[in-house]
């Protein structure tokens, strides 16, 4: 399904199945000899046929279009080899690039959901979305950071960096129409994923500031990755910080029960999910819960309101 939803902007929406989000959506901006994408949906046939169905609906060249990539998750990056002709260019920002081509990623993240309690990441792993509908190939990428523009037909997008669902995760603004792309940084109706997981340090503290970030910017409408546009980001995104605030009480009222890992907090934290019991939670669900639970222990960790230790191989919160 293609809608028009600005001045030479199309939302196409690209189901993604089996999966809670239900479909991603991707965009194309029409300039004056050439198209700008931004995200694909999965490297799958249904996100494959469904995309081709829109650009032909269209009447999309893709030897005349080039594609930005808000974040290097698959429902965002996936078809990036299958549309490209070999005469587009494909951006993203260098640390997700870097993250995408680490051939270790996924053994890094088992060892480092073992330490953190997860039982069997082996299997979260071989049935993670992020690795089975990755592009094919060896595609590649153009790198833009911070203030970069991209100029397409009456839109001179600027890229700001929104650090905290991945580490490079990238939005489009265009000052004068007031709008902003928002990938996975800022949906409605669902909270973006924040997880542990991933390259250290502490995304949650980032994706908190990068909320900060862009509610600093004017913006009168937020294009996202998924679901509803936003016409109202202020609200939007003082509810995500109100949702992570009432996350973190949570986590500690958790812990005043005694010390835990990262995969015990998230057992006993209350997910929005059609399973009462969490032994029941299939593995894919246990994995993302562990994950978000994790992000908040670490910020919680890294602005002194809890402790962390590790102790033979496993690590540790308490209050
Ligand atoms: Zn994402
Ligand atoms: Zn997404």
């Amino acid at each position: 399904m293609v809608t028009e939803v600005f001045d030479d902007i199309y939302q196409m929406e690209i189901p993604l199945p089996r999966n809670p989000l239900r479909a991603i959506n991707s965009y194309l901006v029409r300039g004056r000899d050439r198209w700008l994408m931004i995200d694909t949906g999965m490297n799958r046939p249904e996100c494959l046929e469904a995309m081709r169905a829109s650009l032909k609906e269209l009447a999309v060249d893709l030897d005349r279009t080039d594609c930005f990539v808000t974040h290097c998750h698959s429902d965002h990056i996936g078809l990036v080899s299958e549309l490209n002709t070999g005469k587009s260019k494909v951006f993203l920002n260098p640390l997700d690039a870097a993250i995408i081509r680490n051939p270790n990623l996924w053994t890094e993240m088992a060892a480092e959901a073992r330490t953190h309690g997860f039982p069997n990441p082996d299997r979260a792993v071989e049935k993670h979305p992020g690795r089975r509908y990755l592009f094919s190939g060896d595609p590649e990428f153009v790198s833009l950071r911070e203030g970069d523009t991209l100029p397409i037909g009456k839109y001179v997008f600027r890229c700001v960096e929104t650090p905290g669902h991945t580490p490079g995760h990238m939005c489009l603004y265009d000052p004068e129409a007031r709008i902003l792309f928002s990938g996975d940084h800022i949906l409605d109706t669902v909270t973006p994923n924040i997880t542990g997981w991933c390259c250290g340090g502490d995304p949650l503290g980032e994706f908190l500031e990068s909320l900060d970030k862009i509610a600093a910017h004017d913006v009168r409408m937020i294009l996202p990755g998924h679901r509803n546009l936003i016409p109202d980001p202020l609200r939007r995104i003082g509810e995500l910080k109100e949702h992570h605030r009432a996350r973190m009480q949570e986590a500690i009222e958790i812990l005043a029960a005694g010390e835990q890992t990262a995969y015990q907090v998230a057992s006993r934290m209350a997910w929005n999910i059609d399973c009462p019991r969490w032994e029941d939670f299939p593995i894919p669900q246990k994995w993302f819960a562990t994950g978000e639970a994790l992000s908040h222990l670490l910020h919680l960790e890294r602005t002194g309101r809890i402790q962390g230790k590790r102790r033979e191989g496993k690590a540790f919160f308490s209050l």
